[in-house]
Order: C-alpha cells, then sequence, then structure tokens
C-alpha cells in the first residue's frame, strides 16, 4: 500500500513581505514529495515563518511557537520548523525558548525547507534538488485569488538607526525587472486583479541592478498588461519618491490613487537622530505635489513616538505637522528600543508611558481628521472589490482603490445575501461615513445591468 505523505503547514507571521517568503517557502515544499495544508490538526510538520522585528513582536512569536510547541508534546505533530526573521536575528533565543522546536531556517534559505523535513520525518519521499542560489522562486499564493503581492526587492540599503531590518536582511537586492513582469503577467493570467509592490524600500528599486531608481519604469510596463485592474505601491521611502514617479503614477491606467510612505517623525532633530531624509518642509512639499498630480491620492503614513530625545516640543512640532497635513490613513508605534541598533544605546529615552500618551494623542487626533475625510465621500460612487461577507451584520466588506488589504478601512456595503460577489469589482454608492470605514449601497448602471444579472440579485441591493 502506498505510503500517504508528509503533511506540511505553514504559519506566517508578521508583515506582507514575510508572507511572501511563506508563500515562497510553500513552492518549495510542492515542487517535492510533501503534501500542503492550511489545518494544522492534520499536519505532520508545521513550519512557523517569524518575525523578529520589533520587541514586541518577537514576545508575541515566541508564545504562538510555544503553543504549537503544545501540538508536538500531545504528539498531535511531529515536528516544528521555525523559519525567518526572528530565527536570522536571535536563533539562540527560540531554541532556548521553545526546545520543541527541531530546526530553524533563517531568511533566504527557504529553498532547504524540504530537505529539512524529509530528515526530520525519516520521509525518502522525493525532495527537490537545489544546487546553489535557486535560479527562481515557486510560490503558491495564498492571498484571496483576486490580490496578490509582489516583492520586488529583498534587503535595504538604509540606515535608520531604530531599525533592525538591515541585520537581519542585509543590503538590497533587487529582482530584475523581466523576472517581476513575468511574474505579474502569470498572476493576472491566474485572475489576480490587484498587485501590491513591497520591499523594505520600494522606491529604491533598481539602485543595484541598475543604477538607478527603477520603480517609475516598472509601474510603467507593469500598467501594460491586460487583466489587471490596480497597481498598488507600499513602503515609499519619503525623499526617495521623485517627480519621475509620481508623473509614472499619475500617467498609469492601473496604478491605485493611494502611496504609503512612512515619514516616522516630522520634526528635523528626530528625523536626523533617527538618520531619515527629508524634514517637514520637504514632506510638506512632496504631499502638496502628490495632492496636485493626483488630486484623490490616499495618503497612508506611519510616525514613531517616544524616539530617544523627543521632548514635548517634538511631540507638538508633529502634532502640528498632522493636523496640517491631514493624512488620509496614519499609524503610530512607540520606539522599541532595538539590540543591536544605533538607537538602542542613545541616551534620553523617553518613558514608556508618555510615549503611549503621545500615540493615543496623536491616534485620536487622525481618528477625527478620517472621519471628516469619510465625509466628503457620502453620495459619491466608488468602484469597490467585494472581499467578505459578514452575514451576522449582513454587509459585504469591500475595498475601494483608497484602501489596501488588512491595514486600512472597509467600505461596508448592504446587502441581503452572500451569492457570487466575491472578488468582483462592482460600483457603490456611499451612504454614511464612520470614523475608518465607509458604509454604502449597490449601485446598478444604466445598460449594465444586463451584464450583471448573474453578479447582481434583486435582494442584494437595499
Ligand atoms: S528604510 Fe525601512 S527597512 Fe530600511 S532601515 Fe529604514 S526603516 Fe528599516
Amino acid at each position: 500500500m502506498k505510503k500517504s505523505p508528509i503533511r506540511c503547514a505553514v504559519v506566517s507571521l508578521g508583515c506582507p513581505k514575510n508572507l511572501v517568503d511563506s508563500e515562497e517557502t510553500l513552492g518549495w515544499l510542492a515542487q517535492s514529495d510533501f503534501a500542503i495544508t492550511t489545518d494544522l490538526d492534520l499536519a505532520d510538520v508545521i513550519i512557523v515563518n517569524t518575525c523578529g522585528f520589533l520587541k514586541a513582536a518577537i514576545e508575541e512569536n515566541l508564545q504562538q511557537l510555544k503553543s504549537l510547541a503544545k501540538r508536538k508534546k500531545q504528539g498531535k505533530c511531529k515536528a516544528i520548523i521555525a523559519i525567518g526573521c526572528l530565527v536570522s536575528r536571535f536563533p539562540e533565543l527560540v531554541k532556548n525558548a521553545v526546545p520543541e522546536v527541531d530546526a530553524c531556517l533563517g531568511v533566504g534559505e527557504y529553498h532547504k525547507v524540504p530537505q529539512l523535513v524529509a530528515q526530520l520525518t525519516g520521509s525518502n519521499g522525493r525532495v527537490q534538488e537545489i544546487l546553489g542560489e535557486p535560479p527562481y522562486k515557486p510560490r503558491i499564493v495564498s492571498t484571496p485569488r483576486w490580490y496578490a503581492y509582489m516583492k520586488i526587492a529583498e534587503g535595504c540599503d538604509r540606515t535608520c538607526t531604530f531599525c533592525a531590518i538591515p541585520f537581519i536582511r542585509g543590503k538590497q537586492k533587487s529582482r530584475p525587472m523581466e523576472d517581476l513582469l513575468a511574474e505579474a503577467k502569470a498572476l493576472a493570467e491566474q485572475g489576480v486583479q490587484e498587485i501590491i509592490l513591497i520591499a523594505q524600500d520600494t522606491t529604491r528599486y533598481g539602485v543595484d541592478l541598475y543604477g538607478k531608481p527603477m520603480l517609475p519604469e516598472l509601474i510603467r510596463q507593469i500598467d501594460q498588461l491586460d487583466g489587471l485592474k490596480w497597481l498598488r505601491l507600499l513602503y515609499c521611502y519619503p525623499t526617495a519618491v521623485s517627480q519621475r514617479l509620481i508623473e509614472a503614477m499619475a500617467e498609469s491606467e492601473k496604478v491605485a490613487h493611494y502611496i504609503d510612505i512612512p515619514l516616522q517623525h516630522s520634526h528635523i532633530d528626530i528625523l536626523r537622530a533617527m538618520q531619515r531624509g527629508g524634514d517637514d518642509q520637504t514632506y510638506a512639499r512632496l504631499i502638496e505635489r502628490l495632492r496636485s498630480a493626483i488630486p484623490d491620492i490616499a495618503i497612508r503614513t506611519t510616525f514613531i513616538v517616544g524616539f530617544p530625545g523627543e521632548t514635548d516640543k517634538h511631540f507638538e512640532h508633529l502634532l502640528k505637522f498632522v493636523k496640517a497635513m491631514r493624512f488620509d490613513r496614519l499609524g503610530v508605534f512607540t520606539f522599541s528600543p532595538e539590540e543591536g541598533t544605533p538607537a538602542f544605546q542613545l541616551a534620553n529615552q523617553v518613558p514608556k508611558k508618555v510615549a503611549e500618551e503621545r500615540r493615543h494623542l496623536l491616534l485620536s487626533t487622525q481618528r477625527e481628521i478620517s472621519l471628516q475625510r469619510n465625509k466628503n465621500f457620502v453620495g459619491k460612487s466608488l468602484e469597490v472589490v467585494i472581499e467578505r461577507w459578514d452575514g451576522s451584520k449582513g454587509f459585504y466588506e469591500a475595498r475601494s482603490q483608497y484602501e489596501a488589504p488588512e491595514i486600512d478601512g472597509v467600505v461596508k456595503v448592504k446587502a441581503h445575501s452572500t451569492d457570487g460577489l466575491l472578488g468582483k469589482f462592482v460600483n457603490v454608492k456611499v451612504t454614511k461615513a464612520l470614523h475608518y470605514d465607509l458604509v454604502a449601497e449597490f449601485v446598478v448602471e444604466r445598460g449594465q445591468r444586463d451584464d450583471r444579472k448573474i453578479e447582481f440579485r434583486a435582494n442584494d441591493r437595499i
């Protein structure tokens, strides 16, 4: 009788960049003789792709590993493998804190996972042979079928003093443009309608390979592909958002009117201590240039409060800046002193309580800005993609080009049933503004009724 294959599950923790690495790991496993499952109860081997970016994430990741270790102790799985950022950064910490972890593999070693699974399970199944650096990366996309992330570069050349990423992931290594175009084409052919470009710093894409930033060229080329609807840019470094890039965005048909630019602070003293480029004036001019080129652009940013040396005066500067700029989306982190980074050693550390209060104040200020912004949408039509049905509340969760998945608000579209709409792009009319979300109802456009009769049922409309 044929032995059933070893079943592997991959648990992805952390950011979308980690998710793409998990998808690559799934790709390598699928090329070998191992079965893949999303059900942990069925998994013989659990592979955990860890995040080691911040202290809080490290704690959370160790907790997750410990709870998975219980499964192994109870005999529910045969082995646990930890991979990714946390393991690269603190391999000993993982082994000591969770001795049930059988093996660790750092960032960039995902192609070795099948070999390890075979060793740990004594399986003699076929394992994909890898000689040296893999020539290409297989991948099983795990996001909903209508969108996918595409990692255009690995690592980072910047030297932000609070950040451990360059130690963990090394210098920037861009992927050749022809590989990215082939991947984007393949994704579009599989039915993906939104591609989200990610990297540690997407704006620096290509500098290591082509001697200059090539993001504008890349988006112009992806813009030509059939089948795609939206192309979204995340993680743009402020001083690298060039006029060339803004023009490419504005002239493109598919680039979503959205940009994520982590600014981290507004005060020059703090920005210099962070070793970040620019200041409040250059940032304000950048926002103005973006809004004049693409008037409806949604700008997302993040700030760090409580960086060492941040006084009340510095924080008030940031608060005033946020009120003046009226960002569409805003995230706030409190400073986390990370071992090995220059900021870990800095004097004048801000008490945790003060940093928390500042975070709270910035978020509550943004909450009102966000509500005012959302009110401007009431009565307007929006094209959205339907992503989830919430039966208990009677609405679909949807997203327009102004929202990125998982991090921004949603458009709640009232409906009575769930049939056949997931992943469809439809027009809705906004009826109400909430602080972060919008409420909307379906719109049926003249002349489109016949085309859409499968998608819209009478009781789907309010
Ligand atoms: S640009 Fe981003 S990833 Fe690179 S060092 Fe700065 S914060 Fe870290």
